[in-house]
């Protein structure tokens, strides 16, 4: 009895076996979404975050303060 688990993209019963190489989606529809999502999440945090790095490292250039 092979272990079952939920894709984690739209919730369907997986087998957790060799013969799904979707694993731990449902499909490669499901996979690819995942995958995109990610990809999506780690471009948006480096671009909130350079801004506040920006300040401690390199101060306003005169100009910008007038
Ligand atoms: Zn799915």
């Amino acid at each position: 009895m092979p272990t079952v688990v939920n894709c984690p993209t739209c919730g369907t019963k997986v087998e957790w076996i060799e013969a799904n190489k979707y694993r731990p989606f449902c499909s490669e529809r499901c996979r690819q979404i995942d995958l995109g999502a990610w990809a999506e999440e780690k471009y948006v945090i480096p671009v909130a975050n350079p801004l506040d790095d920006f300040d401690d490292e390199a101060p306003p250039t005169p100009d910008r303060k007038s």
